[in-house]
């Protein structure tokens, strides 16, 4: 089952007829924000390569047509959290790359005029629920000030909503995924076809052949973006990628604007934004249910979606009545610890994969996009987001939240 999110009802991209496509360079699999990223930087790697761009159902017919359109520098973990996790050079390195994205999409734009993606530098507040919270925040922020990255500190909630302390990060954005992602694969050029689900994967002397129950394709390279759903396409994803869901509401437009930033609360499980026409946009829930915000399907579930109003009723009453006008549900892709997954296939080095972005595929994305078209052209994984940690430690702690 599936829904429709706010940004997939309002993106105003028709689908075009699928273009002959065969014997492309290198056919991507996955068009969402990682696909349509990896495909903007290989065609400014290699402008000489015809390029191609496969989905089983729409453009980001999946997570990234899903998602909050926050473009937060960092992961789900607090910077401290993240620090004790995965040690300070790590993580630093990790919080690096989404500054670099971050970089890269406001380069792609300033290029870009006539791009309408609904961009705006309206910076983010991370929110602390509790006081132990608040102290993990404050020790972030100076963490993350000692490590070069700008941000501040503020120790009361700035939008008296019953919060008790933040980071303000005043370089992240909000953004429109759907429109940002057909923006890019647009300047990739690369050719789209929509509603074609890939089946099976083989590599021949002739190049990889990819068979979807509406024919065949052939390509010398593939890159794999499927995210949550890499474990239907290659049994290789089984116990490295799992599904985990994530929900969200918009409302009607709120006749005046109540808030400026992007907002991340409690952990990162919940978070919200006002958008650029007055509605409100309420999503997360899953560390109160856990247990069955698994898997595939993205129908939202009443649980879920009570969980997420009565959050908004406690922090902002004044939208009790607001009418809601979308409820959606999306997949994100996990990995056992946390981050993203960049390698090739065993036995298969022309089959490469940039997978499972986490809650923070917008956040990641043109940065891990050139990564994984280095990754496609030189067949070298990113020693930071390298598969073979996975076998290096395979007990690696399960990842937990967004
Ligand atoms: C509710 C929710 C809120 C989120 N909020 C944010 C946010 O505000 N900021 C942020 O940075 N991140 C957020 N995320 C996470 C973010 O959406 C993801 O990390 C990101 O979209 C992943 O992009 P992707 O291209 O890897 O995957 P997807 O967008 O899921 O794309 C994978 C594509 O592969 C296709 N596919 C799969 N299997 C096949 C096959 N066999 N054949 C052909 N095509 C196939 C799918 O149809 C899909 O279109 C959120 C996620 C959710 C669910």
């Amino acid at each position: 089952m599936t829904s429709t999110s706010f940004w997939q009802a309002t993106a105003g991209c028709p689908s075009a007829p699928a273009p002959r496509v065969n014997d492309v360079d290198c056919l991507i699999v996955g068009g969402g924000i990682a696909g349509a990223s990896a495909a903007y930087a290989l065609a400014q790697a290699k402008p000489d390569w015809k390029l191609a761009v496969v989905d089983r159902r729409r453009i980001a017919g999946g997570a990234t047509g899903r998602n909050a359109g926050f473009l937060l520098a960092g992961t789900a973990d607090h910077y401290a959290v993240a620090v004790a996790r995965y040690g300070r050079e790590t993580a630093r390195a990790v919080f690096a790359t989404t500054v670099a994205s971050h970089h890269h999409i406001r380069t792609f734009l300033a290029h870009r005029p006539d791009v309408e993606c609904d961009y705006i530098p309206c910076g983010s507040l991370t929110l602390a629920g509790t006081q132990e919270e608040a102290e993990v925040l404050a020790h972030s922020a100076e963490l993350l000030r000692e490590d070069g990255f700008d941000v501040d500190f503020v120790p009361h909630d700035p939008l008296r909503r019953g919060f008790c302390a933040a980071i303000r990060n005043r370089h992240d954005a909000g953004v429109h995924p759907v429109k940002l992602v057909h923006a890019l694969l647009a300047a990739s050029g690369a050719a789209i076809v929509e509603n074609w689900p890939v089946a099976t994967l083989e590599s021949t002397p002739a190049g990889v052949v990819v068979q979807g129950e509406r024919g065949q394709l052939r390509a010398r390279r593939v890159l794999l973006t499927p995210n949550g759903e890499a474990a239907n396409l290659h049994a290789y994803f089984a116990d490295k990628v799992f599904p985990k869901r994530g929900q969200i509401f918009v409302t009607a437009p709120y006749p005046s604007r109540l808030l400026s930033e992007v907002v991340y609360a409690n952990d990162g499980y919940e978070y919200f934004r006002q958008l650029p026409d007055g509605r409100f946009l309420f999503g997360g829930g899953r560390r109160a249910f856990a247990a069955t915000e698994t898997g595939t399907d993205e129908t939202p579930t009443a649980d879920v979606q009570n969980f997420l109003e009565r959050f908004r009723d406690r922090h902002f009453p004044e939208l009790i009545d607001l009418p809601i006008t979308h409820r959606w549900a999306g997949t994100m892709g996990f990995t056992p610890d946390g981050l993203p997954l960049l390698g090739t296939l065993p036995g298969q080095p022309e089959i490469a994969f940039s997978i499972a972005c986490h809650g923070h595929g917008m956040g990641f994305s043109l940065e891990v996009g050139r990564l994984a078209a280095e990754l496609v052209i030189t067949g070298k994984p990113p020693a930071l987001f390298d598969v073979a940690r996975l076998e290096r430690n395979p007990a690696s702690r399960p990842a937990a939240h967004v």
